[in-house]
């Protein structure tokens, strides 16, 4: 049924490579502008102590230490061959040029087929593109720049201190395109700030700035959080389930079919959450997004109307 419904990141992967294909999660020393006061102190008003990454082992061990130890885990547990090293947790690309290149070059073995890199828009080096393009080629091996945009309405970005604009991600995604790199975009499709109109525009510029690859989430609530604090304070009341499905459904039928979606609904640990997906389970909600899709005949792109200047 899914197939139909929107285009899927396992089924994708699997077309592609021919078998099953894990991310696993690589954490490495860093940091980020936007918490460090080189952009801004404090970062995104919902950002926790773990910069997004959530299922990730110590800095402290190698890049190849981490993978050696996922790897074993995960491969024998799903029976898996191949692998995408994902440095996921705060900025990637915050670091000086050979730290950089170091933990990359570390994440390449045989089994690994791609890697992903996330970072912000306005945190990338040409020198840093540079290499990708150049480990792209030289491994044979797909590499793909995750950029957190979030919202496309410059207010909102203001408002949960982005720090940065729409046009830097603009920027960034054609400086990426040009390096010849995918690229996946992360969007919180329930910001309490945004308008739904808000959420077809995040459709209609992802399709049309030529991302790969989507990964979407709700506005949750983490521990020591400015959020939690406005939570607390009731200058913050977040939006429904119900909501959530109906922005979700409204993004994908303005999205371009082409756009592979990686993730509809987010996670975060128990420990690390104070308001996670409004207490239900993500597959729940992905269920209820599913049918209530299906029972409107409704699919990824049925709103979409076509780039003329697409990539
Ligand atoms: S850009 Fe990412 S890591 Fe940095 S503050 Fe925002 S959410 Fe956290």
């Amino acid at each position: 049924m899914t197939e139909n419904l929107y285009n899927i990141y396992s089924t994708w992967l699997k077309q592609r490579y021919g078998e099953k294909v894990y991310k696993i999660p690589v954490n490495i020393p860093v940091t980020c502008p936007n918490r460090d006061g080189t952009i801004a102190t404090g970062g995104c008003v919902y950002c926790g102590a773990k910069g997004g990454g959530n299922e990730t082992l110590s800095d402290q061990l190698s890049v190849s230490e981490q993978l050696e130890r996922n790897i074993a885990y995960i491969g024998k547990r799903y029976h898996a061959k191949k692998f995408i090293p994902y440095f996921q947790s705060f900025s990637n690309t915050y670091c000086e040029l050979p730290d950089f290149q170091k933990w990359i070059l570390e994440a390449i073995r045989p089994d690994v087929v791609e890697i992903a890199v996330s970072t912000r828009p306005d945190c990338i080096t040409d020198e840093q593109l540079q290499f990708l393009a150049m480990v792209k080629k030289e491994q044979a091996i797909e590499v793909t720049i995750e950029l957190g945009l979030q919202s496309v309405n410059e207010k909102t970005l203001q408002i949960i201190n982005r720090g940065h604009t729409l046009a830097d991600y603009e920027q960034a995604m054609e400086r990426i395109k040009a390096a010849g790199l995918s690229t996946c975009t992360h969007m919180i499709l329930d910001l309490p700030w945004d308008q739904e109109a808000d959420v077809i525009d995040g459709a209609e510029i992802v399709s049309r700035k030529g991302s790969d690859f989507v990964k979407c989430h709700s506005l949750y609530i983490e521990k020591n959080t400015v959020l939690k604090q406005w939570y607390d304070e009731k200058k913050v009341t977040l939006l429904t389930k119900e909501d959530y499905i109906i922005r979700a459904i409204l993004f994908l039928e303005h999205l371009d079919p082409e756009i592979v979606v990686q993730r509809l609904i987010g996670r975060v640990p128990k420990e690390d959450s104070v308001i996670t997906n409004w207490h239900t389970s993500w597959w729940k909600i992905k269920d209820e997004l599913e049918a209530q899709m299906k029972q409107e005949n409704n699919y990824q792109g049925r709103k979409f109307s076509g780039m003329n200047n697409k990539r």
